[in-house]
């Protein structure tokens, strides 16, 4: 998927990424400075009206074929819920040097922080990994801690990929279709690690979201950085239907593998996983 012309403008995509940061907090996926939100650009875009401020930075790894495209991360330490209240006090603006070595932080007079989030290694991993598999024109990235699947996340069983998927996919009709390859599952890794960066980039290939276990979730959408943000939202409420049976003494028997495979058909799912 790309997205086709024309194309958004940079103050709109400021206001889908605050918009995105506030949802993430009304589900309490962002408590405190927690959570980071960034956006690929495939499309020439011009920062300097809005981030005007020009500061070298060093890339963690060369990006020689993304030379010239721009990322749009939020800052260290920033909180997502406050993006929203002004995004280019809260968000950076990263252009890519020729050559892929180094790159352009562009930012506000306003801005509230000196560096783009410290998981934003893992955030470039993960779009570089995409944009070259897919040759999409925009990707977007969010890195939450919602609780339910977070706290699923530390029980032993859920660690497993099938069981915690044939757990989520079964309380809600939507959840296999916009969850159709199911949730990925990454053992606990240190965060900001190189082994979570290359085990998330790994998992995303064939998942639209990741659970990295005792920590949180990170997902992906080429399409907006909402829907990004409602892969979390969704595969949360489908853990807070698992929290809710575990809590009762797991009374329910959720939709059956038969029921769920017969949405799939009726709506022509390409599901992956029962
Ligand atoms: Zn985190």
């Amino acid at each position: 998927m790309s997205i086709e012309p024309p194309y958004p403008e940079l103050g709109e995509l400021l206001t889908l990424i605050g918009e995105a940061g506030s949802r993430l907090s009304e589900i309490q996926a962002t408590e405190g400075a927690a959570g980071n939100i960034s956006v690929y650009i495939g499309w020439q875009i011009e920062p300097r009206r809005l981030f005007p401020i020009a500061s070298p930075i060093d890339l963690p790894e060369p990006l020689p074929e993304l030379a010239g495209r721009t990322f749009l991360v939020s800052g260290s330490g920033r909180r997502l819920r406050e993006i929203m209240q002004d995004p280019a006090s809260n968000l950076g603006c990263v252009v890519v040097d020729e050559g892929g070595q180094t790159a352009q932080l562009f930012t506000s007079p306003r801005r509230l922080f000196t560096r783009p989030t410290t998981e934003f290694n893992s955030h470039l991993a993960v779009h570089r990994d995409q944009v070259g598999r897919s040759g999409t024109n925009f990707h977007a990235v969010i890195h939450a801690q919602p609780p339910y699947l977070t706290f699923l996340s530390h029980i032993p069983r859920y660690r497993d990929e099938p069981f915690l998927n044939r757990h989520l996919l079964r309380w809600q009709p939507e959840t296999i279709v916009n969850l159709p390859e199911g949730v990925g599952m990454v053992p606990f890794l240190l965060p900001g690690s190189a082994q979570l960066m290359a085990a998330t980039v790994a998992s995303l290939r064939d998942h639209r979201i990741v659970v990295w276990a005792k920590h949180g979730v990170m997902s992906r959408s080429d399409q907006s950085v909402k829907r990004a943000a409602d892969r979390i939202e969704y595969a949360e409420t489908a853990a807070r239907y698992e929290y809710f049976n575990l809590r009762n003494g797991e009374p329910a028997d959720g939709l059956s593998e038969e029921e769920i495979l017969a949405i799939c058909a009726a709506f022509d799912v390409p599901q992956t996983v029962f």
